[in-house]
């Protein structure tokens, strides 16, 4: 099968809200990102998921004194359910029957695969576009040490629940230095199960993994570009539609920072409204949530470093995770850093388009 690749363009007239309905989980990830200190242990209940969904879509969020110029409507919004553990929380079901009711574009949500309080009773195909699992390795002898036991035959038995409820399933692999050789074996595994889309997520270095070891589990530029644009194209001939973020810029390539190209949001249920990802273990959001509406911080926030120009790219990774980067003889860096949010697709030529 024939397979197309494209950069997925940054656009300021769709949004996006990741929301974080709550920050509990059942799993221990060695990886997990999520950081209850910084964004609180409370669970969002059924109010309050209706109102910040309904804050979210609204067209005019351009007023919010961030950069950028925004018009998108719930009609170009989409929004993925996450936690902790977004099935955990019960008030899931009626959050994702409202966003649907109110016109979202698409609903996700992302799962570790253990579906609690029975979510493919609660929903319907139609109200939900994808769920999309986390899956780590090929095997329980690859995932199950980074994700826990038993949690492999757990999630893949709940793949195949979904699907067989005609749900839309996506599947979300974290590459890093525990797994990264196995991500080859994920392509035949996933077209056995009947999955069509593929995320490859690239380790980062928050929460779980900023705390204890992240720096040696993070891909090396020759282990990422060495393997992932590969096993990404083996996918996409098996008929699988494959998203992973570049990471790498190649030199003919602009950068561009999605806080002031894109309109991205989020949100956690302590009311921070984070516009880059990267900045998530520290309180320098751009915007919270304060009685019901969305207000701008003070500086200095997030937003006040997108328009700094370096030769590294990603200003926020260059402050961070300095240990990204590396340099030649003279200084400059061989590799600038894009966007955490820019993305690559590969797609089969006769498949999803
Ligand atoms: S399933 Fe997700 S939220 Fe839960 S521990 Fe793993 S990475 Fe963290
Ligand atoms: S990852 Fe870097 S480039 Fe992307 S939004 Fe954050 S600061 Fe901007």
């Amino acid at each position: 099968m024939k397979t197309k690749r494209r950069t997925v363009q940054f656009s300021p007239n769709k949004r996006n809200l990741f929301f974080h309905i709550l920050t509990q989980c059942n799993l221990s990830c060695r990886h997990c990102y999520i950081n209850p200190e910084q964004h609180g242990k409370k669970i969002l209940d059924r109010s309050t998921i209706e109102e910040w969904l309904e804050l979210f879509c609204a067209p005019n969020l351009k007023d919010l004194g961030v950069a950028g110029n925004y018009t998108a409507g719930p009609d170009e919004t989409n929004v993925i359910f996450l936690g902790g553990e977004p099935t955990l929380n019960p008030a899931l079901p009626h959050g994702v029957q409202r966003a649907r009711k109110l016109g979202y574009k698409s609903i996700t949500v992302d799962t570790n695969g253990y579906l609690h309080h029975n979510i493919l009773e609660k929903v319907s195909p139609s109200d939900v576009d994808y769920f999309s699992f986390s899956l780590d390795g090929s095997t329980p002898e690859v995932n199950d040490p980074i994700r826990g036991e038993g949690v492999f035959e757990t999630c893949v038995s709940g793949i195949k629940k979904a699907m067989s409820r005609g749900f839309g399933v996506s599947v979300i692999f974290t590459a890093s230095r525990m797994n990264i050789h196995d991500l080859v074996n994920m392509p035949p595994l996933l077209e056995n199960l009947g999955v069509r889309r593929f995320f490859i997520q690239v380790i980062g270095i928050r929460g779980k993994s900023a705390r204890s070891r992240g720096d040696s589990l993070q891909l090396h530029h020759s282990e990422w570009t060495g393997v992932v644009p590969r096993v990404a194209d083996q996918a996409a001939q098996r008929g699988i539609h494959v998203t992973y973020p570049k990471v790498f810029l190649d030199s003919s390539e602009e950068f561009a920072c999605a806080g002031l190209v894109a309109d991205n949001y989020f949100v956690f249920p302590n009311g921070r409204i984070y516009r880059c990802p990267l900045c998530e273990d520290y309180p320098v959001h751009s915007l919270e949530i304060r009685e019901g509406t969305i207000c701008p911080r003070p500086p200095i926030r997030e937003c006040d470093l997108f328009d700094l120009k370096i030769p590294e790219g990603c200003v926020l990774n260059k402050i961070l995770h300095p240990g990204n980067i590396t340099y030649d003889e003279h200084g400059n860096p061989r590799n600038r850093i894009a966007c955490c949010m820019l993305k690559q697709e590969v797609l089969p030529v006769s498949g999803i388009s």
